[in-house]
């Protein structure tokens, strides 16, 4: 997940309001809305924080209503919410976990159709547990970020084992298990216990960025200030609410590009709301420089079947099928490093028949192009020879764990029974 930055909040004391001046003692309002009134008023701040508060135009912070804003974002929750599938599942732990980690890195309508096959594989802790890390990976595959899934089962074999009848429902406990980092654990807290522990995705850090003005980005101080933020805005109780309220506006109002300031339940309080300059937050992060990088894979026929790899080595793609794949070093062409894959597994150089159409896909911060050639071995040659080998039916290619880039090659050789079910 995205995390950012920010003024802190705790601290701050009221000093004169605002408008007409920082300098002005007297106290003032503002109506924003019909049968609203805001207080906005001038607040003091010290070192880095004060710097930043009064870079920008408008109000530098305000002591705002926030108890009225979250009855209205609750108020705006209950009549707005989308009826998604976890929604229904909200007291059972383990399917807010599964969808708050389908949810890092994917799209809600790109997650639904993975949750809903998943939690018909896998509707227990303890189903999951029992299956095969393949298995798993195969239901998530063309979700991208496997790792995701790998942890997942990990997780749920952890809990499993330590005899445990469920995730454990703490904030240690289930940051103690595999892939469960401290906003996936708030998540679980506040969603499945009503417990008042922050839940923080991507939308939220950036409905609450925008809300405080916060200035730094990707930085743990900013992160603090994004839970302070949560905290101050939480109510007593509907914690489970109220989480899931600022995901939502996130989602569907306060959007990257183009905020809808004017239906927003929370526009009475939110500084860069009423600055009218919303799109400048979260202020973005340094992102990390892309890297291009080239692999060859070799593709080799069988009887109606396609030889495959388990890739055991820790990356992207650990745990699951592919050709054999070597990356392309300098000056090499892509073909001898698909000649050097081929005899990494398999022993043998093999005949060329032909090259399949280059693949290209971003993964992470890798930009990937896959060269694909496709071999013949000689009869004589056995899978059971080469560690890790294996045939694979093309009829099973659809349910197959591959990544993105090779099930895109075999879809271009063996058409769309390779597609696969998650394929998107
Ligand atoms: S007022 Fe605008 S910028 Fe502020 S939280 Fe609402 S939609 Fe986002």
């Amino acid at each position: 997940m995205l995390r950012l930055l920010g003024i802190g909040v705790r601290g701050l004391e009221p000093r004169a309001s605002w408008p007409p001046s920082r300098h002005s003692t007297k106290l003032s309002y503002t109506p924003l809305a019909r049968g609203i009134i805001l207080h906005p008023m001038v607040i003091s701040t010290s070192g880095s924080a004060a710097k930043h508060a009064q870079s920008r135009s408008g109000p530098t912070n305000s002591e705002r209503p926030s108890r009225s804003a979250t009855a209205a974002l609750l108020a705006w929750f209950r009549a707005s919410r989308r009826p998604l599938p976890w929604r229904t599942a909200w007291r059972d732990p383990y399917r807010v976990l599964v969808s708050e980690v389908m949810l890092q890195q994917t799209q809600v309508a790109a997650a639904v159709p993975y949750y809903l096959r998943w939690v018909e594989r896998f509707p227990t802790l303890e189903a999951l547990a029992a299956a095969d890390e393949a298995e798993a990976l195969a239901l998530w595959s063309g979700l991208g970020y496997y790792g995701r899934a790998r942890r997942l089962h990990a997780a749920a074999r952890a809990v499993v084992a330590s005899g445990s009848p469920g995730l454990p429902a703490d904030l240690a406990g289930l940051r103690a298990l595999p892939g469960i980092g401290p906003y996936t654990a708030g998540a679980v807290m506040a969603l499945a216990h009503n417990q008042r522990a922050p839940a923080i995705d991507g939308n939220v850090i950036r409905v609450l960025s925008r809300v405080d003005a916060l200035e730094e980005g990707g930085k743990a101080a900013g992160l603090r200030s994004v839970e302070a933020a949560w905290l101050r805005l939480a109510p007593r109780r509907a914690m489970r609410h109220y989480a899931e309220a600022l995901m939502e506006l996130g989602a569907t109002v306060c959007s990257p590009t183009g905020p809808d300031c004017g239906r927003c339940p929370l526009k009475v309080v939110c500084l860069a709301g009423i600055r009218g300059n919303a799109t400048a937050y979260p202020v973005p992060s340094k992102r990390p420089a892309v890297t291009a990088v080239a692999h060859a894979c070799a593709l080799v026929r069988g009887d109606d079947a396609v030889l495959l790899v388990r890739q055991t080595e820790a990356g992207l793609w650990q745990g699951m099928l592919e050709m054999p794949r070597a990356e392309v070093q300098a000056a090499e062409a892509p073909q001898d490093a698909a000649v050097r894959a081929l005899l990494a597994v398999t022993g043998l150089r093999g005949d060329l028949i032909r090259a399949w159409p280059t693949v290209r896909h971003s993964v992470t911060r890798y930009r990937v192009t896959l060269h694909p050639f496709e071999f013949s071995l000689p009869d004589r040659w056995r899978a059971s020879d080469a560690l890790e080998a294996q045939w694979v039916r093309v009829s099973s290619l659809a349910s197959a764990p591959l990544p993105a880039a090779q099930r895109r090659a075999l879809v271009s050789a063996f058409g769309s029974a390779a597609r696969g079910a998650n394929a998107g």
